[in-house]
């Protein structure tokens, strides 16, 4: 399976008000998931495992294009990709899972972000923005079941603080396990 910490090295993703980066809250939680992923005996590659931009020319399309060959090229079963949501409005939180229907397994990425969200919001209990489908490139490009999870938001200055919390990433790393968990414990509901 592929973990994929969003964002990196020039690329902050979205700053909150307290000046903390997404790309640190989405790579501490990717760090986590793969090891609660790997002590169940997954095999699990990391889109980064630092601060770094994963390709050398740098450009927004570079660098989605390399997240999506990596997980192409090595066959992995699933794409989970680790983000933070961010809005003008402080007061907006909670958290939304996105699939993608161009996905050539579209119907077991919809399940996959039901499991994900189910789990997510049954253990961390932030507010419950649903599963959204949405043309996002790492989603419609890749072939394998692929999500992205909007973890919370870090617009949000109680989000923003629990982000930074080492309990709160590892309590989210264990959230999306269950549900990557659910996932195959469950077959594909009838659509
Ligand atoms: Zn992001």
């Amino acid at each position: 399976m592929l973990v994929d910490p969003g964002h990196g090295g020039p690329d902050s993703g979205a700053i909150g008000p307290n000046q903390t980066y997404e790309k640190d809250n989405n790579l501490a939680i990717a760090l986590a998931l793969k090891d609660v992923l790997e002590k169940a005996g997954a095999k699990v590659l990391l889109t980064r495992d630092k601060d770094v931009s994963i390709v050398n020319d740098y450009s927004e399309l570079n660098d989605l294009q390399a997240r999506v060959d990596l997980a192409n090229n090595n066959n992995v079963d699933l794409f989970v990709s680790i983000h933070n949501d961010s809005f003008g409005k402080p007061e907006v939180h909670g958290t939304s899972t996105f699939y993608d229907s161009r996905n050539p397994k579209s119907n077991e990425s919809l399940h996959l972000a039901n499991s994900v969200q189910n789990a997510f919001i049954d253990i961390i209990e932030t507010q419950n923005r649903e599963v959204k489908q949405a043309p996002l490139y790492v989603l419609g490009n890749t072939n394998m079941p692929a999500i992205l999870l909007e973890t919370a938001f870090i617009s949000n200055p109680y989000e923003e603080a629990r982000l930074q919390n080492p309990t709160f990433q590892k309590n989210v790393a264990a959230a999306i396990f269950h549900g990557i968990f659910n996932y195959y414990k469950n077959p594909i509901p009838e659509s």
